[in-house]
């Protein structure tokens, strides 16, 4: 059988980024606006500041302006909406994004309320996510975002098409979801309490993979031929004693049945950041009535 189309994130990343800077060009040349984004990091996580730090330095490579906040871990709530509040007031700043998971002594569900809708770049504010099940014009979330733009380099046409969701996260599995949705797919979210899990992702055309479980999706979870999107991003201890990072599925042994696939490092995780400067773009465009180009 002839293996899988790898679905290469890194290069369908950078074209989208080129796309926002050409984009960010115009509007600074036309208009004199430099798109502003805000990132706001608690404590010292080294995947989140890892995050954060990838986002921010993609933010001011594609002429973006970008205002990083570091408050440390021990940062209490009301301090923290404060802050949120005052990039709200701030002219300069077009799209707040809010590194998760903050610390227990926060509730990430006040943070988010406390965004401007108009601002809130990861699409996680409640108005937003009604909007995108309601199929209204919104600010989507970045990685669901990124999973269909994948998709659709390899499938333009998703009506129709059986889709998978292993997880049910808001930032993920249920976004996806209703993305996929929207799109015409025939939709059904596997989660951790799902029976029959392999049974169900083998109808799958379509397998977004995004459970945070190391090579749960094995060959036998897969029908031949179709496209699997993989989102997790595991640490593993590998042979050589070192630290690695893999994804939900099994991706040597998922090549060979697949139609396409998303490696990981290099798939999800660089369209992710490329569609936080597509949506600061967006919101910026938004915020002052500008006609916003196509992405
Ligand atoms: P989460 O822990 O909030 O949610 C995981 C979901 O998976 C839950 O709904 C749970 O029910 C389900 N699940 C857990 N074990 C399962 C199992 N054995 N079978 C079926 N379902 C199971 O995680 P999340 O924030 O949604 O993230 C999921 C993964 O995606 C993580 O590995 C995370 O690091 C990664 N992630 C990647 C990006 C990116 O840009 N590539 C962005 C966000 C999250």
């Amino acid at each position: 059988m002839k293996g899988a189309v790898i679905i290469d994130g890194r290069a369908l990343a950078a074209a989208l980024r080129q796309r926002v800077a050409a984009a960010a060009a115009r509007l600074k040349e036309g208009a004199g606006i430099v798109p502003g984004l805000a990132t706001i990091l608690v404590g010292d996580d080294p995947a989140s500041l890892s995050y954060v730090r990838s986002k921010a330095c993609a933010a001011v490579e594609a002429g973006l302006a970008c205002f990083e906040q570091h408050l440390p871990a021990d940062t209490a709530e009301p301090a923290l909406v404060a802050e949120v509040r005052r990039l709200v007031a701030d002219e300069r700043v077009d799209a707040i994004l809010v590194q998760l998971p903050l610390p227990p002594q926060i509730d990430a569900d006040r943070v988010i309320a406390a965004i401007d809708p108009a601002k809130d770049v990861d699409g996680f504010h409640p108005l937003n996510v009604g909007r995108l099940w309601r199929g209204r014009p919104g600010l989507v979330p970045c990685t669901p975002q990124a999973c269909l733009r994948l998709i659709r380099t390899v499938r333009a046409d998703l009506a129709g098409a059986e889709a998978v969701v292993i997880g049910r996260s808001n930032i993920v599995g249920k976004p996806a979801a209703a993305l996929l949705l929207a799109a015409g797919c025939t939709v059904t979210l596997v989660h951790s309490q799902s029976r029959d899990k392999a049974a169900i992702c083998r109808r799958a055309d379509i397998l977004v993979a995004a459970a945070g479980r190391a090579r749960l999706v094995t060959q036998e979870w897969i029908k031949p031929g179709a496209i699997v999107i993989d989102v997790g991003i595991n640490p593993v201890i590998g042979m050589d004693g070192k630290r690695h990072i893999v994804g939900d599925v099994d991706y040597a042994a998922a090549r060979a049945v697949a139609g396409a696939i998303t490696p990981v490092p290099g798939g999800v995780g660089p369209m992710t950041i490329a569609c936080v400067l597509g949506n600061t773009l967006l919101a910026a465009c938004r915020r002052r009535g500008i006609a916003e180009p196509a992405l």
